[in-house]
Order: C-alpha cells, then structure tokens, then sequence
C-alpha cells in the first residue's frame, strides 16, 4: 500500500528541506512547502526525485489564511490523502523586549501559530476519517527555556507546545499523534548571525546540530515505530537543556 502524503511547511531551506528530503526516503510523497524562495524549493524537489522519491512544490505563505485554504481545499477536493503535517516554518525577529516592535511580535507568533492553525484543522476532519496521522510542530529549546531577546520567539514556540499537547488529546482515539520536536540551535540560515563560539560553551555536546539530525528524529516520530508517542515534546539539542 502507498505511504500517506506528507506536507512540509517551510521545506524551501534548512531543517524543513531535510526533512521533505528525509520522509521522501522514507517513502511518503512530500509536498514541499515555501514562501517566496522559489529556487531553492526546486532544488529540495530535484533532489527528491533524483533519489526515486516522489514530490510536488506548494507556494503559499502559512500565515495568509485564504492563500492556505485554498492550496488545501485542492488537495481535499481531490481526495488526497494527507496523513502526516510537518508544520516547520518559522521565523525570528529578535530583540530585548522594550525595543521588540509590534511587527516583530506578530510576524513571528502569527508564522508559528495561526501558521499551525491555518495549515492543520483544515486537514485533520479528513485525517480523522483514515483513521492514522501525524502531527509535528518544530518548536524550540527557546519555548522550553526562554531566551534573552527572544520573547516573541519563545512565546510562539511555547504556543506550539501547549498546541500539540491538547490536540494530541483530542486525535489520539483516531489514531493520530501529535508532537513537537524542540531543536536546539541547528545549523541553518536561521543561526547565520549568531554568536556561534559563545553559545557552543555552552552546549556540554560542544557543536551545532544539523538539520539531518532533526530531520531523522521526524523521520522516526512518523514512522510505525513511534506509535505510541504522542502529546509529547522531543528535544534534540546537543544537552543545551
Ligand atoms: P530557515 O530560515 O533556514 O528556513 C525557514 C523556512 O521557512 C524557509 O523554507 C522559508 O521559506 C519558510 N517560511 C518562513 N516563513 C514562512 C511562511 N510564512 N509561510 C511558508 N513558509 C515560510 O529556518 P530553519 O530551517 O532554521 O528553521 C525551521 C524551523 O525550525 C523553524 O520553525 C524554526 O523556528 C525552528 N528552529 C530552528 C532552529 C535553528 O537553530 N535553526 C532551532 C530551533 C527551532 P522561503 O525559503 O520561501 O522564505
């Protein structure tokens, strides 16, 4: 039997390109999911293909809840069956509070939460009705911890948490899981400015991770073998926290 579609968001770069990459391997035809960076979501799909995996690109940005519904209505009109969400995109806009703008506040708590609202209940009815599904959300050792500068970035991420932890309630007797993967830092464009030899002090690990590392946790969250976890946040973050 074919494996279920997996959608990606946020699969263009980074950690949400290994995994689109990483669940292709594994057999699930992955939409690959992004925002404007068209190229490099051509290059996740070629490489998908190259390696006998099957992929198609999705163009829509999570936060816009028309542009979202109708990539979706699409795929449910055409009785597709989407089991696994993989709600990756996100964004920070770091800053110490009293200067943290307005924007900065709702641009990332709005990519990270209305992006898991906007992307998921749509789909979760015709996931309830297969009776098997999927749920991750990439939170972060931010939405654990807390982190200087990163108000807005920790409170989205903790969002995530509280997020997955009540659906998880909610679709476990439909044979759904619903869990968060907390990275710690993970080498991608997102950690491009940050003070890398000061922050790996402090990781007993000594190194970034990299998002293949991430991208194989998912991998095994997905799979039969994960059956039994859900509500659950997976951290992998080199011992950070
Ligand atoms: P990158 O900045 O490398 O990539 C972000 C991806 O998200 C891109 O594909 C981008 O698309 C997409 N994206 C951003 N906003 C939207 C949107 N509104 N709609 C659709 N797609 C969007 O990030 P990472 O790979 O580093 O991070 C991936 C996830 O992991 C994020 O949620 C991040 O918060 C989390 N994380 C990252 C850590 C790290 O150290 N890197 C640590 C902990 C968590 P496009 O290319 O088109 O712009």
């Amino acid at each position: 039997m074919s494996k279920p579609w997996a959608l990606v968001t946020g699969a263009s770069r980074g950690i949400g390109a290994a995994i689109a990459r990483e669940l292709a391997a594994a057999g699930h035809p992955v939409i690959v999911n992004y925002r404007s960076n068209e190229a490099a979501a051509v290059a996740v799909l070629n490489q998908i293909v190259a390696n006998g995996g099957q992929a198609e690109l999705a163009c829509f940005d999570v936060t816009d809840p028309a542009a979202t519904s109708a990539a979706i209505a699409t795929w449910i009109e055409q009785g597709r069956n989407i089991g696994v969400i993989i709600n990756n995109a996100g964004i920070a806009a770091d800053a110490p509070f009293p200067s943290l703008t307005r924007q900065a506040w709702s641009s990332v708590i709005s990519t990270s939460l209305d992006g898991f609202f906007n992307v998921t209940q749509p789909l979760v009815m015709p996931m309830a009705r297969r009776r098997w599904g999927r749920i991750i959300a990439i939170s972060s050792v931010s939405g654990i911890t807390g982190n200087r500068g990163q108000v807005n970035y920790a409170a989205a991420k903790a969002g995530l948490i509280g997020a997955v932890k009540s659906l998880s309630k909610e679709l476990g007797k439909r044979h759904i899981t619903v869990n968060a993967v907390a990275p710690g830092l993970i080498d991608t464009e997102m950690i491009a400015e940050a003070p890398l030899e000061e922050i790996i002090r402090h990781i007993p690990l000594r190194r970034v991770g990299t998002s293949e590392e991430v991208a194989k946790l998912v991998r095994y969250l997905v799979s039969d073998d994960a059956a039994y976890i859900t509500g659950q946040v997976i951290s992998i973050n080199g011992g950070l926290a």
